[in-house]
């Protein structure tokens, strides 16, 4: 069998010599978050595609035919786990005994740090939305990359650092804009359950009138429930998401006017995707910018100025 003999002459080149992968390495992530990191502590020693672009629910996604020719030619594959990915877990299991494959938020992110979900996965997978969780995958990425392309350790640690100082800043940031706002307004109301962890992490209440996943659409009985939240807490602005349909919104909308809350938009939030390549919002560190500052903004806070850290971010994206 020509798959076997060429195995065998692989595993017999394995023992005279480390193989280095060739570079750029291709590395397939399937969200945006994941393929971030990866291209920007891989610098010119990578390729990444993600097979998830801008407004693509993750819970849902079914790979493509492409996706599997792409799966089929990649050096590494990157993904969250969790529970994040819903079925495609499997198959990735599948491709990791032929590709390296990597699970970055199970490799990176301790169980301590986890919020459990009554769903069949027990664990919320929205880890990005706490900066200091998601920083955690930076290493565990940098790691498996070095494992690979050994040659280009040196450049993957460099650009490893400095990324997370910049994800460092990033979180004190955000944990001053969201304190910025008055305490009784401190409330995110979204559509589904996306900001656990950066309601724990930056010191916000925050309802999701949908559950943590997509794959059911909101009853009746949560829109009510959170119409009757907003107009108890008195609630100024909820917001939409750029994977989830907002008609759920509209309807939570409508019921809190009929009961005498007036509540409008707060603007769009990146919850399960980011904003398109080549824009601020189509990087991490962009997504949850432009998020804590419509959230700050919408519910009466004023977010400070950016730290030092992230100047050169801004100015890429003549952002100030
Ligand atoms: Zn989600």
């Amino acid at each position: 069998m020509p798959y076997r003999l060429a195995l065998t002459l692989g595993l017999s080149l394995l023992a005279v010599a480390p193989v280095q992968a060739q570079t750029p390495l291709s590395v397939v992530a399937t969200i945006g978050m994941i393929g971030d990191i990866a291209q920007t502590v891989g610098g010119d020693c990578v390729a990444v595609q993600t097979m998830m672009g801008p407004g693509i629910d993750p819970h849902l996604y079914q790979a493509t035919a492409r996706d599997v020719q792409t799966l089929n030619r990649a050096g590494l594959i990157l993904y969250s786990g969790y529970g994040l990915e819903g079925q495609l877990g499997d198959v990735f299991a599948r491709y990791s005994e032929r590709v390296p494959t990597l699970a970055v938020a199970e490799a990176g992110i301790a169980q301590e740090d986890l919020i459990a979900t009554d769903d069949a996965y027990g664990v919320d997978p929205h880890l990005w939305m706490d900066v200091s969780l998601w920083a955690q995958t930076v290493p565990a990425i940098a790691d498996q990359l070095t494992a690979l392309i050994p040659d280009c350790g040196p450049a993957i640690a460099a650009n490893a650092e400095a990324y997370q100082s910049q994800l460092a800043a990033l979180h004190g940031w955000a944990t001053e804009a969201i304190t910025s706002i008055p305490e009784g307004q401190r409330i995110l109301v979204t559509a589904h359950d996306a900001f656990a962890y950066y309601g724990r992490a930056y010191g916000i209440d925050v309802a999701g009138i949908q559950g943590i996943s997509t794959q059911s659409e909101a009853a009746i009985a949560d829109i009510r429930q959170t119409a009757d939240l907003i107009v108890e807490r008195n609630v100024p602005a909820i917001f939409v998401e750029s994977t989830i349909n907002p008609r759920t919104i509209q309807a939570v909308i409508e019921a809190a006017r009929q009961a005498g809350q007036e509540v409008e938009i707060g603007g769009e939030l990146y919850s399960d995707a980011m904003g398109d390549a080549g824009t601020a919002g189509g990087t991490y560190i962009g997504m949850i910018h432009s998020n804590t500052t419509a959230i700050s903004g919408a519910l009466g806070g004023t977010p400070p100025t950016l730290p030092d850290e992230l100047s050169d971010w801004a100015q890429q994206w003549s952002l100030n």
